[in-house]
Order: C-alpha cells, then sequence, then structure tokens
C-alpha cells in the first residue's frame, strides 16, 4: 500500500554526530533534502556544530544566584514560566514549538544516545515546558507537546539480529525505551518506530543506497504512520 504524504509540515531535525562527513550527517542531510523536496519546512539543530553544552546547570537560569540552592525542577520551571532561560535553550524550545514533527538522528552510543543529544534533552525539555506542576499533567492529548510526532533515526554497529527479543544485547525496543516513552510519551509527542541501520560501522554502498530508499518511505509516512503503541516490539 502506498501511503501519502502530507505537505506543507514543519519538521525539526536533531543532529548528533561530530563528524559532517558521518553516516550520521549523511542521513542527516538526506532527511532534510527528502522533506523539503516534499514541501515542508525544515530546521535542523546540528548539535555538535552548534557546539551545543551538554550538561544542565546554573547558567541554564540567568536569575539565578549560588544563595540558593539549586532545585533543578523549582528553578527550571521558573525561569520558563518567566521567560527567563539562557538563549540557547530557549531557542531551542521555540523550535520544538514550532515543530509538526521531530526527528532525533544519532549513532547508538554504549545502548544510548551520545551525550549531547542527552544534554539537548535534559536542557530543553525543561519543567513549565514540557512537563511539570503548572502545564497539564502528562501523557495524552492534554500533554505540553501533544500533536507532535517522533521519529527516532539510530545507527548502530552491532548486527540487526543482536538487538532481538533472543538476539545477545535484548529487544532495541528496550533499548530505546526511556526516549519512545520517557520523553515522547510522557511529553505528549506520538513515538513512530524507529528508522534504524544496523552493522553501521562497516557500510557498504549499495547497504547506504538501501538504507536511503528505506529511510525515504518512513519519511514519506511521517505524518501517516500509526504511532507505536506502548512497548512494542521495534523492527530491526
Ligand atoms: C562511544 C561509542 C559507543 C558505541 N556503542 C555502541 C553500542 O552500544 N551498540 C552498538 O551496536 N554500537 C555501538 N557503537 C557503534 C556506533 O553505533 C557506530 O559506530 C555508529 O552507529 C556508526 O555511525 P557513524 O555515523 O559514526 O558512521 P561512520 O563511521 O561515519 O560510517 C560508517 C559506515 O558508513 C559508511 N558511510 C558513511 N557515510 C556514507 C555515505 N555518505 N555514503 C556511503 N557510505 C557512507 C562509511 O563508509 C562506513 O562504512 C558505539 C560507537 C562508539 C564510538
Amino acid at each position: 500500500m502506498t501511503e501519502t504524504t502530507e505537505q506543507g509540515r514543519k519538521i525539526l531535525v536533531v543532529s548528533a554526530h561530530p563528524e559532517p562527513r558521518s553516516l550520521n550527517a549523511s542521513l542527516t542531510a538526506f532527511a532534510v533534502d527528502h522533506l523539503r523536496a516534499a514541501g515542508h519546512e525544515v530546521r535542523v539543530s546540528d548539535l555538535y556544530a552548534m557546539k551545543w553544552k551538554a550538561t544542565l546547570d546554573a547558567d541554564d537560569f540567568p536569575d539565578h544566584t549560588p544563595e540558593r540552592r539549586l532545585h533543578v525542577m523549582d528553578v527550571s520551571e521558573e525561569a520558563t514560566l518567566a521567560g527567563h532561560l539562557s538563549p540557547d535553550v530557549a531557542a531551542e524550545q521555540e523550535r520544538v514549538r514550532w515543530s509538526d514533527a521531530v526527528i532525533m538522528q544519532f549513532p547508538l552510543w554504549w545502548f544510548s544516545a551520545p551525550a549531547i543529544l542527552k544534554g539537548w534533552i535534559d536542557r530543553v525539555f525543561t519543567s513549565g515546558f514540557a512537563y511539570g506542576p503548572a502545564v497539564p499533567p502528562p501523557y495524552g492529548e492534554s500533554a505540553p507537546l501533544a500533536g507532535r510526532r517522533a521519529l527516532l533515526s539510530v545507527t548502530y554497529g552491532a548486527r540487526a539480529d543482536s538487538f532481538s527479543p533472543d538476539g545477545v544485547h535484548g529487544d532495541l525496543a528496550h533499548i530505546l525505551h526511556p526516549l519512545q516513552h520517557g520523553l515522547f510519551r510522557f511529553t505528549g509527542m506520538a513515538p513512530l518506530e524507529p528508522f534504524t541501520v544496523s552493522g553501521a560501522n562497516a557500510l557498504a554502498a549499495e547497504r547506504f543506497t538501501e538504507a536511503r530508499t528505506a529511510y525515504a518511505r518512513r519519511l514519506d509516512a511521517l505524518f501517516t504512520s500509526a504511532p507505536v503503541p506502548l512497548d512494542a516490539p521495534i523492527r530491526s
């Protein structure tokens, strides 16, 4: 069945790789070109190129003074609701708010996202913006970021069958659960089945071509494919 593409949507691609000639950078560039050619508006947060500060600390809250204990959730929510976050965080929040869909492109590092992407999440998804007592309860249509779609595009070195329920590393769904559930679902975003490239350390040219073709199909279905049900297994 051919999936239709909804045109003219706004997509934020968050890309986390230190090398502009990497496979991950290539997939980011491919997605941007493909989505723009399909009529979408695309913005890119290339975290290494931006020299994104990966650690959440007191500098994120310009009004904070050292006399006061840094209770991160409280201070974060106050700064968010007052509009007094550091400019880099405020700019990224505006990009998320602007978007109809967020794509995260990254290599799997130690069964997780690279620290710079984790740091983007820690710093950007503040209390009062993505969750918290002053905003509607998480999950569902009233959650702060509801209405947005979320796609992980992940490369990893292991073979695909290593990340399966019977594989040596277990189910990829469990490894990506913190993002699919802890981040996307919790804040109201609809997680799609992740796009993955396995065996990514030695990718022959024909496999790269196959990967782009498969990714193009997933991008075409960004606004039409069904979100993954909670705890569904992920094909890799
Ligand atoms: C700190 C660290 C931790 C890791 N932890 C894990 C882990 O927990 N589990 C796991 O499975 N793996 C792990 N890995 C492996 C990691 O996931 C892969 O190295 C990564 O996904 C490869 O993506 P890359 O963008 O870095 O690839 P690159 O090194 O840039 O490229 C990989 C391959 O893609 C090809 N390629 C790149 N660009 C193109 C292009 N434009 N056209 C054609 N071919 C291209 C290259 O020729 C090469 O063969 C880890 C690696 C590191 C450094």
